[in-house]
């Protein structure tokens, strides 16, 4: 169970989601969050674009190791949710990002240092990432979040996990997703 202070900071960030653009926000145990290898797979089978050409995908992000490491140090998560136009294009990964990247410094704020943030989809803060291997490091380093599927995280199935189920390309609206770890 959560304390009176866990309560209220959860309480406060999920507000704080809701009143900027989020559709829908949850704050839920970090132990539901799905990883499966198949879903880093995905990465390569077919070849995504990003792949080695994006700082915040694989193979320059956590691998599966280190990622589950790292949860068990983790007790609570918040995944948001932005819904925006099928005709708006990639406009929500960025809209999502941007929101992922005030929560976490919210939290950080509310005393949560060890908050941290991932995003769906690759990093689209720049029109072309700088690649694996640039003489130029990343543009945004502060502001650069990694990939939850090229962590192996299963936002689908986290998300069904924790009530806030969605469906891909069948509507038109997209749903866009944003991960924040928090303590
Ligand atoms: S901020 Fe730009 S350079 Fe950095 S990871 Fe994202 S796309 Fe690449």
């Amino acid at each position: 169970m959560a304390n009176q202070i866990e309560t209220d900071t959860h309480a406060k960030l999920v507000k704080e989601a809701l009143v900027q653009e989020a559709f829908k926000a949850k704050v839920f145990r970090a132990e539901k969050i799905v990883v499966d290898p198949r879903v880093r797979l995905k990465c390569r089978v077919p070849l995504c674009n990003a792949y080695g050409h994006n700082l915040m995908c694989p193979p320059n992000s956590l691998d599966l190791d280190e990622l589950k490491e790292i949860l068990t140090h983790y007790q609570w998560a918040l995944l948001v949710q932005i819904k925006t136009p099928y005709a708006e294009g990639f406009l929500g990964a960025k809209k999502v990002h941007k929101l992922i990247n005030h929560l976490e410094k919210e939290a950080n704020r509310m005393g949560l240092v060890y908050a941290a943030g991932f995003i769906g989809g690759e990093c689209k803060l720049c029109e072309q990432c700088v690649g694996q291997g640039s003489q130029e490091p990343c543009r945004h380093p502060f502001q650069a979040r990694p990939s939850m599927e090229g962590v192996g995280i299963d936002v689908l199935r986290t998300a069904k996990n924790i009530g806030l189920d969605f469906e891909i390309n069948h509507s038109p609206e997209l749903i866009w997703n944003g991960l924040l770890l928090l303590e």
